[in-house]
């Protein structure tokens, strides 16, 4: 599976819609400190479900919308799509896929899986055990592998369920305890 694109409007310092098309093989992307390579990571983590603001550096979640500048007024809204191109890894039946997170200053957020509009939970269900979702293997920031090798056991037991593709078992069976 191959993530084709990245679209952000409003999200962090993108107060213009930006489209990052990631071609086969390895894209860098490299520019100066403080010109939004990490606010990238932040976007794609986001769109993906994260819901710990501080895992996407801010402290309130209209953090994340664009806050204006000394040129620009600040925006109300802020919207992220990645855009996969599904080989199966998906369970849906489209050769397409895009996810798309939007969050408004007044604090409503709203998520569709191609322009269908859907839950969080949806979110979750479409990357469990795939290793795309928000706390899974495709991000590794800075620091990661020490808190990994620092963490406690059963933090690091989800981790590797996680990787091993088990967590979609454990959840369901949580579900079906609790009914
Ligand atoms: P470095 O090379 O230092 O890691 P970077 O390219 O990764 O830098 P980022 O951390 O992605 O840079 O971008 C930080 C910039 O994003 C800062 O200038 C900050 O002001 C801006 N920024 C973050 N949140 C917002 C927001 N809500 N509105 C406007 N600008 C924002
Ligand atoms: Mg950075």
């Amino acid at each position: 599976m191959q993530l084709k694109r990245l679209e952000a409007y409003g999200f962090k310092s993108f107060a213009d819609k930006i489209t990052i098309e990631f071609d086969h093989g390895i894209t860098a992307i490299v520019g100066p400190n403080g010109s939004g390579k990490s606010n990238i990571t932040d976007a794609v983590r986001w769109v993906l479900g994260e819901q710990n603001i501080r895992n996407l550096r801010g402290t309130r979640s209209e953090d994340i919308i664009f806050a204006g500048s000394a040129q620009r007024r600040p925006l109300n809204i802020a919207e992220v799509s990645l855009i996969f191109d599904n080989d199966g890894t998906l369970p849906v039946d489209f050769r397409e896929v895009a996810v798309t997170r939007r969050l408004y200053r007044s604090g409503e957020s709203e998520y569709f899986i191609n322009r269908s509009r859907c839950r969080l939970k949806d979110i979750y269900q479409l990357f469990a055990d795939t290793g795309i979702g928000h706390d899974g293997m495709s991000i590794i920031g800075q620091n990661r592998m020490e808190d990994i090798l620092n963490s406690r056991p059963e933090d690091r037991r989800a981790f590797f369920e996680e990787t091993a593709g088990i967590t979609k078992f454990r959840d369901r069976k949580r579900e079906t305890v609790r009914k």
